[in-house]
């Protein structure tokens, strides 16, 4: 059995995610120890609970040890089927890191599956529902993904309550080098604010546009129903021909609207200040589909812990090599074989 220790690399929930699809895939069993062991919290929360029970649901498995903050797991496989399914964190966990644990797995099923996730839509350190849809999910399409991705009611945290919906064909995936990210078509920033105060969101757009020289008619604010706040995120969105990035910043108690902004607004001018096809976490989530896949490269922004520790974590179950190359310009290449 694989034994794969949670404490290494980046540490974190993407180990016990990346493992589970990758189980799910090739039928190997795996055991988990020291899960999530460089978080503060270390052990299972809610929404990986959730991912497991996703797991075992769609691909028929079994898993010994689950509970909230079981630091040991052993998961058996079974064989992954198409359906409907229905996953309600109950927390304001992300629904996004759900959707990363089955995706994979019920893209190679033999038949679709229409999958409903309810919690955060619009999470701190996870992909918020936009960055799915537009970056992650067309990325994924290049290589031949069919998904179908829509937001019925957005969550954040601490309320949750959140609902997406994804319609998933299988399809195989094909190898794709994506090494440039074409000319820029167009960009912009948007506030989501529930339940807050506009003025918040009306700081984070003058910092934004401040530090990115944007005018006024590319930012938007969109006020949701008072009910489903408290809840605020700023998302910066650079359109490229080949590639769109979403910079997002989380609003929170403690941190004022204007370092949220001003955080965002450096982290996307530092990758427009790039050649790089994929930004930060784009580049973590596209190891895995391009592994299987069967290769592939991309350009990048300099590649985080979380990237390498994908590639650490796939090299396990599948026998893949994954590099990481300094080119002259001083861009970053990675690629898959
Ligand atoms: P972990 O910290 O191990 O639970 O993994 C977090 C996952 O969420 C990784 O796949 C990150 O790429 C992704 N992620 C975190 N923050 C963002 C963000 N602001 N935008 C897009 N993806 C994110």
């Amino acid at each position: 059995m694989i034994t794969i220790d949670g404490s290494e690399g980046e540490g974190g929930g993407q180990i016990l995610r990346n493992a589970l699809a990758l189980s799910l895939i090739t039928g190997q069993p795996f055991r988990l120890v020291n899960i999530r062991g460089r978080r503060e919290r270390p052990g299972l929360m809610r929404q990986h609970v959730t991912a497991i029970d996703a797991a075992c649901q769609t691909g028929r498995a079994e898993c010994e040890g689950v509970c909230i903050g079981a630091s040991e797991i052993v998961f058996r496989p079974g064989r992954v089927e198409g359906g409907e399914y229905c996953f309600s964190i109950g927390t304001a966990g992300s629904t996004s890191l759900v959707l990363q644990t089955v995706l994979l797995p019920l893209m190679r099923a033999g038949s679709p599956s229409r999958l409903v996730l309810e919690g955060g839509t619009h999470n701190i350190w996870a992909p918020p529902f936009d960055f799915l849809d537009r970056c992650f999910l067309p990325a994924l399409k290049r290589m031949g993904g069919k998904v179908g991705a829509r937001l019925v009611r957005h969550g954040f945290h601490p309320r949750g309550g959140g609902r997406v919906e994804f319609e998933i064909t299988p399809a195989p995936l094909h190898a794709v080098d994506c090494l440039s990210r074409g000319a820029l078509l167009d960009m912009g920033a948007s506030v989501l604010i529930a339940g807050l105060p506009r003025s918040i969101a009306e700081e984070e757009i003058r910092v934004a546009r401040k530090h990115l020289e944007w005018p006024d008619d590319i930012c938007s604010i969109r006020e949701l129903p008072q009910d489903l706040g408290p809840g605020n995120i700023l998302m910066l969105e650079a359109r490229f021909e080949h590639v769109t990035e979403i910079v997002s910043g989380v609003g929170r108690l403690g941190v004022s609207a204007r370092s949220i902004a001003r955080t965002a607004a450096q982290r996307l001018a530092g990758y427009m200040a790039t050649s790089a096809f994929a930004g930060p976490y784009l580049a973590d989530q596209l190891i895995l589909p391009l592994a299987l896949a069967g290769g592939g490269s991309f350009t990048t922004v300099k590649p985080t812990q979380h990237t390498r520790t994908a590639a650490d974590v796939i090299s396990k179950f599948l026998d893949c090599t994954c590099r990481f190359d300094i080119r002259e310009d001083g861009s970053h290449l990675v690629s898959i074989s």
